[in-house]
């Protein structure tokens, strides 16, 4: 209940001025965010890499309506994979790069995403690693797969998301894993209605599991994006089942949360990847933290409450 008035509220203008101009926001966001630049995210990227973790970067901001925005997003990717590449982060898929394509104009029209995101595929490359397309609201979800599957020609390793909170996820997870394509699999952060999403948590939970059996039984690479500890035990549990090897699938949870547990993970031997995003528009990302987890939001309302 909170949680969905916390999402719906979040399109208020007001409430975005007033979280975004408190000074104290801003020690709740590094906690989630790496800084506004892409220097910040390279140095954490190198700190995190050094504790073992991979990591998957993302350039904050969504839902562009404008196409200079567009480009201009896609030309920060561009450059961001040239400095990871440059510095030696790419080695072995160290470092890829995730990307939303409402971001680079897929509410502009499928063909300026598609055009945008083939950019950032090819600088990936070039940079020796590879990109995934973030999940994102449900008008967006029909032509990211597609645009997916059409690039995928040209660069099979694109990854894509799916979210288990979805009814049609489970359907897409077992045509996904068919094709052997990298595939991140996620609750999902968004407020979708009935006739499309699960709204109870036990369902949503239930539908990750299915949608996880059917990535590890698939010869696909999944990319398990959870923080949730049953979870974690029941993908550990399926990859003796299925003799999947170590380096054959991916756990994923977000820069912040659960720090310690990405380091136990890695630690056993595990691929472990950590999301981290960067930039000034921060605000869609923190609210969607801050609605996961109501003690994250009590916290955050008692430090707007502090003296600056
Ligand atoms: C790597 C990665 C990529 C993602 N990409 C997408 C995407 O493309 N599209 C999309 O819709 N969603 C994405 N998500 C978000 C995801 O859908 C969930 O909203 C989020 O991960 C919380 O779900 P959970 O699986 O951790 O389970 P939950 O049941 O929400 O949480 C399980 C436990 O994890 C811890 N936890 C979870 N969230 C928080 C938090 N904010 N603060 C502190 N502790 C927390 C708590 O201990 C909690 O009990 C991504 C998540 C990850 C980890």
């Amino acid at each position: 209940m909170l949680r969905r008035a916390l999402l719906a509220a979040s399109a208020s203008s007001r409430l975005r001025q007033l979280i975004t101009t408190a000074p104290q926001a801003r020690a709740v966001v590094a906690r989630y965010v790496a800084g506004d630049t892409a220097g910040d995210a390279v140095r954490v990227t190198r700190s995190l890499q050094a504790a073992g973790l991979l990591v998957t970067l993302d350039y904050l901001g969504e839902d562009t309506k404008d196409p200079a925005q567009a480009a201009a997003v896609t030309d920060e990717y561009i450059q961001l994979a040239g400095k990871l590449g440059a510095e030696g982060l790419t080695r072995g898929g160290a470092a890829e790069v995730s990307v939303k394509p409402t971001a680079v104009g897929l509410f502009l029209g499928t063909r300026t995403a598609k055009a945008n995101i083939s950019r950032i595929c090819a600088a990936a490359r070039e940079a020796g690693t590879m990109v995934t397309l973030d999940a994102e609201e449900f008008a967006a979800i029909e032509p990211t797969l597609r645009i997916a599957a059409q690039l995928r020609a040209e660069y099979p390793d694109l990854g894509c998301v799916v979210q288990s909170c979805l009814r049609r996820s489970e359907a897409d997870c077992r045509a996904l894993a068919a094709y052997g394509i990298r595939v991140r699999l996620c609750k999902g952060a968004y407020d979708e209605p009935e006739n499309v999403a699960f709204t109870a948590r036990r369902e949503v939970d239930s539908s990750y599991a299915r949608c996880l059996r059917a990535l590890m039984n698939g010869p696909g690479y999944p990319m398990l994006a959870t923080h949730d500890p049953r979870l974690i035990q029941i993908t550990a549990a399926l990859a003796l089942l299925t003799g999947r090897a170590a380096d054959s699938f991916e756990y994923q949870m977000l820069y912040g949360i659960r720090p310690a547990e990405q380091r136990r993970l890695a630690g056993t031997g595990a691929r472990m990847r950590v999301y981290l995003p960067y930039g000034g528009d921060w605000y869609a990302y923190l609210v969607r933290r801050l609605a996961e987890r109501p003690r994250n939001l009590t916290f955050f309302l008692r430090s707007l409450g502090r003296d600056s």
